[in-house]
């Protein structure tokens, strides 16, 4: 059996498949890796000087400045073959949820029902003041045209995007349906993720642990490349296609009877 046949054995005769993916996902989609280091969106400016909560709360202009030429991708950006993929796996009934680390909606975009995202998202943002929650649609064409920041309906002070920003705790609702997912799992299926980030880059060692079977697709080598049980040096928007059709095939199909 060649990668994509032990692969589509794996996810075919599983129990509860899980999706673990990250920046790498949406690079198709031309949105690029801003949390990693030497992505290019660091070269400028410390990450922890604009993207922190603690300089958000002292100077959310310059974290704004920062994200509007983001936003603008964010905006614009569409799924690509791997988003489609994936929701084709959980559609056909193979994969139950996408964890993901990624704050631009594509899987949602995509058809995905199930997806947790661990590092937040832009569709809602909070008032660092009273705390309420709006959507953040309204606010963007006018942050989008002249950049004027997003600010609270109700007492004026600026919204922070439900991103996480570094030193911000995970969305602990979020992060706790992922860990029933991670017990449950019985594969799990690495997409476009280096694993450098913590603590998501624990997830498929514990999985591991608890003896679910790891499948890792990334363009670059990860700490998990020896363990897993399929690796791939690959783009995901190349072999989740491929991967994805494989597993709705006829033949298939009827493997899983
Ligand atoms: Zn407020």
């Amino acid at each position: 059996m060649n990668a994509i046949e032990r692969t589509v054995d794996l996810l075919c005769n599983s129990r509860h498949a899980i999706a673990l993916t990250g920046a790498g996902v949406s690079t198709r989609s031309g949105i690029p890796d801003f949390r990693s280091p030497g992505s290019g969106m660091w070269e400028q400016v410390d990450p922890f000087e604009v993207a922190s909560i603690t300089a958000f709360r002292r100077q959310p202009e310059v974290f704004f400045n920062w994200l509007r030429p983001l936003a603008r991708l964010l905006q614009e950006a569409q799924p690509n073959p791997a988003h489609v993929a994936l929701a084709q796996l959980e559609a056909a009934g193979i994969v139950k949820a996408v964890i993901t680390q990624n704050i631009d909606g594509l899987h949602q975009k995509a058809g995905s029902q199930c997806v947790l995202e661990v590092h937040g998202h832009m569709r809602q943002a909070t008032c660092i003041r009273c705390y309420r929650v709006f959507p953040t649609e309204p606010f963007i064409e006018a942050f989008l045209a002249n950049g004027s920041l997003p600010s609270c309906p109700e007492c004026g002070n600026v919204l922070k995007p439900n991103a996480i920003l570094f030193g911000e705790q995970l969305p602990t609702s979020v992060v706790q349906a992922a860990q029933r997912h991670i017990y449950q799992c019985d594969v799990m299926l690495v997409a476009g993720s280096s694993l450098e980030v913590i603590p998501v880059s624990d997830l498929p060692h514990i999985a591991r642990r608890r003896g679910a079977r790891v499948i890792l697709i990334n363009l670059q080598p990860t700490y998990m490349d020896d363990q897993a049980d399929v690796t791939f040096h690959a783009d995901v928007a190349d072999v989740l296609p491929e991967i994805a059709r494989a597993c709705r095939a006829p033949t298939i199909e009827h493997d899983r009877a």
